[in-house]
């Protein structure tokens, strides 16, 4: 069995091997995966339930040791990697209330009865990134659990600590062994194989656009469910009416927060030209007050790039002549630090067309609000956004024009476990969170009953 050496990402310190699931393994955890899912369906709604409570509760006891392994492999802060151990918990929770209420519906027929049946799809597969990987991996496994599913998980290769853990947390709440497993591995080996497997009646994937594309090429083959999360270039557009000095002091933590390894970050700061001057003032002091250093420290707002190789990529979006206006402060030495950079290109440049998904922001101005509407939607993403306006009918107008799936109006918020979160356009295909998140984890059956005579 090959292995994978993982890395803490601020201090370059090995942290330990972990073994990469090969094929047949992958094989033999769908064969007992689908026995357990049968399992899992048959018991009463209320019992799922309960063990999804149960798990709930093994994950908040246990959210100090997830925060510490997730600081570890992952280099984020402290106080986010906690708010994320947590964010898992309060997902099971909001989905533990599903399996008693996924009723289906009673349709008015002529000559019998018409009902709906939401019946799960059998093995989901989830596919995670590197950048979440606690809280992406319970956006999955949390409604899909719910809904009578059994889930494969398959974490990213630099980041599978925590959702290992939560796999053992599983178990340890007492949920059946074989139903949420966690296949640690290569993705074009794991992640392939859940693609190709023919028992894999769902696929969630999180991550770039370009592998989300040949997952969804790959599925096409089984008219395979796939639910697609991927890329961002979100714009936060500032307007001339709004609180000028509040979108400055909050546009670095729209966008550096996770040290720009975030498919939300507002990479794009749209400013009206008439105050570009007055919020670049104002920005600066902003981005060079973000404290980045120690994710172990509670002080921390900015962590170190996840690894080197990665490193290398957000580097490359800023050579020596790039068109730097400031940039913020990083340690030095071991760890894969990148300051927060604040680049003023043109529109057409690369930093403002691809996600760079490191601490790089590129500021624009624009001249008028139908200007702002059309640069935020030359992008092929569609993720996220902001608008800041003290004019609530432009924040009406600007926020049904953006072509986006997640926008908040001054305010940098996109994910709430119980609100829907995903892309338009090359963003993504589906919702994951919110009220609805079960059902995209369930066929419909309508079933009709014949009333015969009296
Ligand atoms: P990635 O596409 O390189 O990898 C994502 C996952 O896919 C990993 O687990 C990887 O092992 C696996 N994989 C790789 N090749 C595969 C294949 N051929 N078949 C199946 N699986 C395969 O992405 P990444 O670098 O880990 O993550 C960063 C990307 O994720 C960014 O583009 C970011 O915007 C995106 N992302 C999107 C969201 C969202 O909700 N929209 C959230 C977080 C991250």
């Amino acid at each position: 069995m090959t292995t994978s050496t993982i890395i803490n990402p601020a201090t370059e310190e090995v942290l330990r091997t972990v073994e990469q699931t090969p094929l047949e393994a992958v094989d033999d955890a769908v064969a007992r995966a689908v026995a357990a899912q049968r399992a899992w369906a048959r018991l009463a709604p209320a019992e799922r339930a309960a063990a999804l409570r149960a798990f709930a509760a093994a994950v908040d006891a246990h959210v100090d040791e997830l925060a510490a392994l997730e600081v570890a492999n992952s280099g984020h802060p402290i106080g986010n990697a906690e708010w994320e151990a947590g964010h898992v918990r309060d997902v099971l929770l909001y989905y533990a209330a599903s399996p008693e209420r996924l009723s289906g519906k009673q349709i008015p027929v002529a000559g019998g009865l018409d009902v709906t049946f939401n019946e799960p799809l059998g093995v989901v597969g989830v596919i995670t990134p590197w950048n979440f990987p606690m809280t992406i991996a319970s956006w999955g496994f949390a409604p899909a659990l719910a809904a009578g599913n059994a889930v494969l998980v398959k974490p990213a290769e630099w980041t599978p600590l925590t959702t290992i853990r939560l796999g053992e947390l599983a178990v340890e709440a007492g949920l059946p062994a074989d139903l949420l497993q966690v296949l640690p591995g290569r993705g074009s080996v794991v992640g392939e194989r859940f693609v190709t497997h023919p028992d894999i009646r769902k696929v969630v994937f999180t991550g770039s656009t370009e592998v989300g594309t040949r997952v969804m090429a790959g599925a096409a083959a089984q008219v395979k469910r796939v639910t697609l999360e991927l890329g961002g270039k979100s714009a936060n557009i500032v307007f001339d009416d709004c609180d000028l000095e509040k979108a400055a002091a909050t546009a670095p933590y729209g966008v550096f927060d996770n040290a720009g390894q975030d498919c939300c970050a507002r990479s794009r700061i749209l400013v009206q030209r008439n105050v570009l001057d007055r919020f670049m003032e104002l920005l600066e002091p902003a981005v060079k007050g973000v404290v980045v250093g120690d994710p172990r420290s509670r002080d921390t707002e900015m962590g170190p790039l996840v690894s080197k190789s990665h490193w290398e990529t957000v580097a490359s979006y800023v050579p020596d002549d790039a068109p730097v206006a400031f940039r913020g402060a990083a340690p030095s030495g071991r760890g894969f630090w990148f300051p927060p950079t604040v680049l003023m290109p043109d529109r057409a440049d690369r930093t403002v067309r691809e996600e760079i998904f490191g601490p790089v922001v590129a500021v624009l101005p624009f001249d008028d609000e139908a200007d702002a509407i059309a640069l935020a939607n030359d992008t092929p993403y569609g993720l996220s956004g902001s608008i800041w306006t003290d004019n609530l009918s432009r924040a009406l107008r600007v926020s049904r024009s953006v072509e986006s799936g997640n926008l908040s109006v001054n305010s940098h918020s996109s994910v709430r476990y119980n609100t829907p979160f995903g892309g338009f356009k090359q963003s993504g295909l589906g919702r994951e969170l919110g009220p609805d998140a079960p059902l995209s984890f369930t066929e419909t059956k309508n079933v009709f009953f014949a009333i015969g005579g009296a």
